[in-house]
């Protein structure tokens, strides 16, 4: 409960006033029962060595970055290595602490820069990401002006990715980064997000269209929802349902097109529906790493053919819409 205090203090005083009603026993449910992991990732976050708080600083750009790299001697980097690595799978990133680099699966910042010009200004916006993974774009979306990003997801590894993250990052970023350990459907039906971000969730819903009315449900009126999801290429009536496997992920559902999303959206209320990004994923966005040395991309497409995945189906493309409530 304690990493979730100051956050939960925060809620208190802002428009999300109202999350203070399932919050707090979600949370205890969440502490009481620790999954058998998490409590040894936790004993690494305080393993961690500690740098003078009054001298750090942050600057989270693409490579979001916590430093100066001089606050910490070589052997500060290995200690600072060797504990971040028990803390492996790291995929969304990149990060750089006191020099070390975390050299993480994917390359998010790709995916930022593809949206960063078509959402307008985060200034002193309440953001909301929705599966926010490690937490990379909170930082992204505190940096483009947002008053509070609140992230939830249900990974536990990722939250204690974010909270090593967070625990270095000066009190003028960390006080406004908030991750809770939480799915979708936990969520009660807020009503107070300026900007709504949920992006890599949208195909693991197998009810998508109730997903969008979720997310829909967390917005203030006129507030923003940015979307991204993998899509296949057709018309506003194309919609994909993979066999057993996608890219041998078996948890993939619905891939509609672009257009089709577009629709749905539509359909579900929502107005100025915009396709702003089409972009098929590359080998350099998505690669395994020493942070990630498990199977990545390239062992998910057909070795002679990268135009298609393992299964057969066209290699992932992926569509940024935005659209207001
Ligand atoms: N948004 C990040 C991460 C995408 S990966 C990015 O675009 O880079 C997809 C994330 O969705 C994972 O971290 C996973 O834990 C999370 N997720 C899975 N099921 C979810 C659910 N029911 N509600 C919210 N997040 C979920």
């Amino acid at each position: 409960m304690n990493a979730f205090t100051d956050s939960l203090q925060r809620l208190l005083h802002s428009p999300h006033h109202q999350w203070l009603e399932t919050l707090p026993r979600q949370l205890r449910e969440f502490t009481d029962n620790p999954h058998g992991h998490f409590t040894k990732w936790q004993r690494i976050l305080t393993q961690l060595p500690r740098f003078d708080a009054e001298q750090i600083q942050a600057s989270p750009g693409d490579t979001v970055t916590v430093g100066p790299a001089a606050l910490a001697s070589d052997s500060d980097r290995a200690r600072l290595r060797g504990l971040l690595m028990q803390l492996k799978p790291w995929r969304k990133g990149p990060f750089e602490l006191f020099g070390l680099p975390i050299n993480t699966e994917w390359r998010s910042d790709f995916k930022w820069q593809r949206l960063a010009d078509h959402i307008g200004s985060l200034q002193g916006q309440q953001v909301l990401d929705v599966g926010c993974g490690s937490g990379y774009h909170l930082w992204r979306m505190l940096e483009a002006g947002a008053t509070d990003a609140w992230g939830i997801d249900p990974g536990e590894l990722f939250l204690t990715q974010f909270q090593a993250i967070k625990g270095y990052m000066p009190d003028s970023l960390a006080r406004h980064a908030h991750f809770f350990p939480l799915g979708i459907e936990q969520m009660p039906p807020l009503q107070s997000f300026d900007t709504l971000f949920s992006m890599g969730v949208l195909y693991h819903r197998r009810s998508p269209l109730d997903f969008l009315q979720q997310l829909k449900n967390l917005l203030k009126p006129g507030g923003q929802l940015v979307l991204e999801t993998i899509v296949v290429e057709g018309d506003e009536n194309t919609v994909m349902i993979p066999g057993e496997r996608y890219a041998k992920m078996r948890n993939v559902w619905f891939l509609p097109s672009a257009k089709a999303l577009s629709r749905w959206l539509k359909r579900l209320g929502f107005s100025d529906v915009n396709i702003v990004d089409h972009n098929v994923t590359s080998l350099k966005e998505q690669r395994a790493t020493e942070w990630m040395p498990g199977e990545s991309l390239s062992d998910f497409l057909d070795p002679v053919n990268q135009n298609l995945t393992i299964e057969g189906y066209r290699a992932p493309i992926r569509a940024i819409l935005t659209a207001r409530r």
